[in-house]
């Protein structure tokens, strides 16, 4: 394969019909600096209708132009469709890379259709750098169990598909081009090909205390935790600092806490004003999912990895540290 018969980037613009869904903002703008490097165009692909309101969203993150698809089957998610689409597009237009949100729906499609057109598809990556000797993205994500980080690429083959996990990149729009290319395909998918049908459709009740993405102080909990009833003082200190709890992985196998509360690779990703971790190791598949203007970490164990991150480290007891800071807010209160 001729790399050099493969030119731009992709981002996938997921929405709902109403909103675009804010990891398709966040790879915009991430993608952007890639294209900035690479020389390559930034194209965003949009599927189904959206209120102009929001395409003006994808316009202000400096796109240099929009592939806008309609056509039947693109009414509500759907793999067969997508999947299609593109493949149809991926041959047609022969991008360079393809990324696409790490949702349930991105993570659905992304590897089928880079299957169906024979190339490759990385997944989760927590950083994206072009390397500008291969022409090569490196997806760089943790990996066997978060004690190296692996740089993945697709060496020989195009175009490059990528699904990034929701929150990585920030979304810090560079501003709108003076011209922006707009092309529109019809690319319609038979309905009957379908293979699933939706029989009724409930929207999740809201919980905030589960909103842990936008918090903008994170108490998290990790599996020094002795039991659930410990749980009350951290809890406790969430509520006077105004912040919410969220958990390491293990909290969430113990079935201590939901897995809407486990930060990092697999699961949310947190760029609070304040981070406290008390009990946690530091295992890169956790870290990599903070992003904290300050980070406090609490660890019996004074060699524990956490404190490499930490910019304030507490050696010691984590229920005993959390009931002094608890007595110290109070204290300051009264
Ligand atoms: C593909 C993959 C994806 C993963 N994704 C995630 C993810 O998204 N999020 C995640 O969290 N993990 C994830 N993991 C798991 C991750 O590798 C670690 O196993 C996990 O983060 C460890 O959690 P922990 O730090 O709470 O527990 P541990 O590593 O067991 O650490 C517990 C810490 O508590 C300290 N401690 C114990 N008792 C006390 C006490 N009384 N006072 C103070 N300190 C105490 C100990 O010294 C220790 O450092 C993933 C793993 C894989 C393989």
């Amino acid at each position: 394969m001729d790399k050099t018969n493969y030119k731009h980037m992709w981002v996938y613009v997921e929405h709902d019909g109403t909103v675009v869904h804010p990891v398709s903002l966040e790879l915009c703008c991430e993608v952007r600096k890639l294209c900035d490097q690479s020389g390559d165009k930034l194209i965003a692909v949009i599927a189904g209708e959206i209120p102009n309101t929001e395409v003006d969203k994808i316009r202000d993150c400096g796109v240099d132009g929009i592939i806008d698809v309609s056509g039947t089957g693109y009414e509500r998610y759907n793999t067969e469709a997508y999947t299609n689409l593109f493949a149809e597009l991926c041959v047609k237009y022969k991008p360079s890379a393809v990324f696409v949100g790490g949702t349930t729906n991105g993570r659905d499609f992304a590897p089928r259709f880079a299957a169906r057109i024979e190339t490759g598809c990385t997944s989760d990556a927590t950083e994206v750098v072009y390397n500008p000797e291969t022409t090569d993205i490196e997806f760089i994500e943790p990996a066997s169990g978060g004690k190296i980080m692996a740089v993945i690429t697709i060496p020989t083959l195009r175009p490059q598909v990528g699904t990034i996990r929701p929150g990585t990149f920030k979304y810090i729009p560079k501003g709108r081009k003076a011209v922006i290319e707009e092309v529109h395909e019809t690319i319609d998918f038979p309905l009957e090909e379908i293979r699933t049908k939706l029989l009724s459709h409930e929207q999740a009740a809201y919980d905030p205390e589960m909103d842990i993405a936008n918090a903008e102080v994170i108490i998290c909990v990790g599996d020094g935790l002795s039991d659930e009833r410990a749980l009350s003082r951290y809890r406790e200190l969430a509520k006077l600092l105004g912040g919410k709890i969220a958990c390491t992985r293990p909290l969430y196998d113990r079935e201590i806490l939901s897995y809407k509360l486990q930060v990092g690779q697999s699961g949310v990703m947190i760029k609070p004003k304040l981070y406290i971790g008390f009990g946690i190791s530091g295992a890169v598949n956790h870290v990599a999912g903070v992003d904290a203007e300050k980070f406090i970490a609490v660890n019996k164990d004074p060699d524990a990895p956490i404190f490499h991150y930490s910019d304030y480290s507490i050696v010691g007891d984590m229920d005993e540290v959390c009931d002094v800071m608890i007595e110290a807010l109070k204290a300051k209160a009264v």
